[in-house]
């Protein structure tokens, strides 16, 4: 197998570069390179110049207005983004929603919805998580009834990242109360109606990332269930696997200098050349062999998948090692970088060091969203090792 760039994938790469160069306004990269959060506005504002483009959806085939790009050729158009500080493509609608709707949906659905997720019309949420129901989400509660010419909802969710900006919800709701898995569906909300009420939660940091979602009387119409009348658990799963296959990527290991780098400037060397501290300079070198091994297994399963854009269980065992590898670095960096590395905002940081410990905070979720690392080794267990069923999260 060759893990070296083609030659089309190095002039690729190039038309990328120029693209970013060319296109990216300044002040969104500004800010990511800062290590601020950008506005939704902001997202918007760049789903908007990648869909003019052609870019919109980077990882859907052509046949839904998609790129048909290969994996390859997506994984460079990752981290030339990453490194040139364009935000994130809003998952929600390109990565989970949009994919499952190609899968589940009927072709009027598909027609009705894809093209507004690629164009970035829509901004989507995403209703799983209740009170009661996290990483056993099966326990879900909120009701959904038949009310004739639509669907009723009564319940709430929480966590639901960015709802205060949605145009609509994807919801598991319960539509049998006898049963567990098997009385799940999978149903579009539309959030601007009067039975539905987001409250922003607030973290440490001031920001509101996700909030408390309530359902009161809330409508669907009753073409928009995806997938058949309590079918909704395999829809939902699918979904989770598109989620985490987006987790577990290059970006989890952020960008700016590799840690070697930061130590040789912030710890110095020895008068060989190394990193001047041996025990720092040992853990370093494993952490970069581990994401080495990350970011060479990410390209070995691109190579096999040859284009299946199905994603299974193996998005558990890449949502982990990215997770925790990015982790790791955080870790690490602030460690390099001591007292320098808590500076939250001012000239007297630099950007590195400002975004220090804004990614060890932020990166603490990232083991935690899209199902935490004990699901995910709970999944592996059982769908690629085929140990015994000791759950049913997966
Ligand atoms: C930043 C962020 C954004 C999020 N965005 C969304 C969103 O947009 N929409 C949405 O629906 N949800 C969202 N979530 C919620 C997320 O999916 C849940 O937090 C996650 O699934 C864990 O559920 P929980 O918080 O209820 O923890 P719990 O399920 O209560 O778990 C607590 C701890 O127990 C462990 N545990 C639980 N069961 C088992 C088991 N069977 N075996 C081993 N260990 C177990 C877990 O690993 C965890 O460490 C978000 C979460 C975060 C942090």
């Amino acid at each position: 197998m060759d893990l070296n760039f083609s030659p089309a994938e190095l002039a690729f790469r190039d038309e990328v570069r120029a693209f970013l160069r060319e296109q990216l306004p300044a002040d969104i990269a500004q800010r990511i390179r800062n290590g601020l959060s950008i506005r939704a506005d902001d997202y918007r504002r760049w789903q908007t110049i990648l869909y003019r483009k052609g870019w919109g959806a980077p990882t859907w085939p052509k046949q839904f207005g998609g790129t048909g790009w290969s994996p390859v050729q997506l994984h460079i158009f990752d981290e030339e983004s990453a490194a040139a500080g364009a935000p994130r493509t809003i998952p929600f609608g390109l990565k989970m929603v949009g994919p499952v709707i190609m899968a589940f949906g009927n072709p009027t659905q598909q027609q009705r919805w894809l093209p507004r997720i690629v164009s970035g019309e829509d901004w989507w949420c995403q209703g799983y998580s209740e009170p009661g129901a996290g990483s056993d989400l099966a326990s879900l509660q909120t009701k959904c009834v038949d009310a004739g010419d639509h669907w009723l909802i009564n319940g709430s969710k929480i966590w639901t990242s960015g709802a205060q900006y949605a145009d609509w919800c994807f919801c598991l709701v319960r539509t049998d109360t006898t049963k567990k898995h098997e009385g799940i569906s999978f149903v579009l909300i539309p959030m601007h109606q009067p039975g539905v009420e987001t409250r922003p939660i607030k973290l440490i940091a001031g920001n509101s990332p996700f909030c408390e979602t309530f359902f009161t009387d809330a409508k669907a119409a009753k073409d928009d269930m995806v997938g058949p009348l309590n079918g909704g658990w395999t829809v939902g799963k699918r979904l989770l696997q598109h989620e985490r296959s987006g987790q577990g990527g290059g970006r989890m290991l952020g960008g700016g200098l590799s840690v070697d780098e930061l130590a040789k400037k912030y710890v110095g060397v020895d008068d060989q050349g190394r990193i001047a501290d041996p025990d720092l300079r040992t853990r370093i070198t494993r952490h970069l062999i581990d994401a080495r091994a990350h970011m060479l297994t990410i390209q070995r399963a691109m190579a096999e998948a040859k284009g299946n854009v199905n994603p299974s269980a193996t998005t558990s065992v890449m949502k982990n090692s990215g997770t925790w590898v990015g982790q790791e670095k955080a870790e690490l960096t602030l460690e390099i970088m001591g007292s320098q590395g808590l500076g939250w905002e001012g000239d007297a940081f630099s950007r590195e060091e400002r975004e220090a410990v804004r990614g060890w905070l932020s990166g603490k979720a990232t083991t935690i969203f899209g199902g935490s690392q004990e699901i995910q080794a709970n999944i592996v267990s059982k769908r690629i090792l085929g140990l015994p069923d000791t759950t049913q999260n997966g």
